[in-house]
Order: C-alpha cells, then structure tokens, then sequence
C-alpha cells in the first residue's frame, strides 16, 4: 500500500490547523500510521528541502522550519493513491492558486507561510519518510 510524508509546518500549527488537516485525511479514508512533533535539526530540515538549496527563499524557508517557535508536526498517512490525492487535498504551493476547498486554498494566503506539506512522488515519499521517521515510530 502507498504511503506518504504529511507535515504541518510551524505556522500551520501556531494557527490551530491540525485537527482539522488531520480530519480531512481521515475523512477521506486514509490511515494515520506515524505521527510526531519535532523541531527539526537545521539540518533535517536542509536535507528535506536539498532540491531547493539553489532557491533564493532557501535559507528563510530552513530558518522557518527550524525556528522552535512551534512544533512540526510529521506524520505518515497510508492508502490508495495517497501520494497524489495528499497534494491535491493540500492545493497548490502558492496559496493564491490553490482551489477552495484544499487546505492551503482555504486557509492561506503566503507561499511563504503555506501551512502544510506532502510528498510530490513515490522517490520524496520514500526518502522524506526515512528522514524524519524511524522504522519503529511508523506502525
Ligand atoms: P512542499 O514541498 O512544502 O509540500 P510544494 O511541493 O508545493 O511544497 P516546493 O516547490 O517543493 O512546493 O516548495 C517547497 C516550499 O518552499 C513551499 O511549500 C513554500 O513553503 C516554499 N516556497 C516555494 N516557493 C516559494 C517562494 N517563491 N517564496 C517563498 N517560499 C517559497
Ligand atoms: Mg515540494
């Protein structure tokens, strides 16, 4: 079965998204199997974000991560397809894109603050899961 790395990023948390991100994957069917809240090393945080390091929001985007002002919260979700259909019930990267009724369409409006992330294919899944999980922290 196909799994997925799901995070709440710091300001999603610092704004109460949580349960409600939680509910809409549970809603739709898909089965939590990790779950954890984690200030990430700068550098998990670095390696999460490697693709990007040549980006010019690069460092802000690692500082945000990693400011300890709240938690990420990291978690693992299981089911068909949930790799593509996790994205899509995210939204678009940039929030103003993003179709209400995704998460980003409906609650954010800064790519820089944009809540929440998801693996983009089956490779960052795989990767991104042995990243910030332990074999035994995933059910
Ligand atoms: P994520 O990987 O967080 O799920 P994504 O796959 O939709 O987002 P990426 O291209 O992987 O988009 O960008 C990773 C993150 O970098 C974005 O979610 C956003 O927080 C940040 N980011 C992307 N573009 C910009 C930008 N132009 N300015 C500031 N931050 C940005
Ligand atoms: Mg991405």
């Amino acid at each position: 079965i196909e799994r997925t790395f799901i995070a709440i990023k710091p300001d999603g948390v610092q704004r109460g998204l949580v349960a409600e991100v939680i509910n809409r994957f549970e809603r739709k069917g898909y089965k939590l199997v990790g779950i954890k809240a984690i200030v990430p090393s700068k550098e998990l945080a670095e390696e999460h974000y490697g693709d990007l390091k040549a980006r010019p929001f690069y460092k802000g985007l690692v500082n945000y991560m990693t400011s300890g002002r709240a938690p990420v919260i990291a978690m693992v979700w299981e089911g068909p397809d949930v790799i593509r259909q996790g994205r899509r019930i995210i939204g678009a990267t940039n929030p103003l894109d993003a179709e209400p009724g995704s998460i980003r369409g409906d609650y954010t409006i800064s790519v820089g603050r944009n809540a929440i992330h998801g693996s983009d294919s089956f490779e960052s899944a795989t990767i991104e899961i042995g990243l910030w999980f332990k074999p035994t922290e995933v059910f």
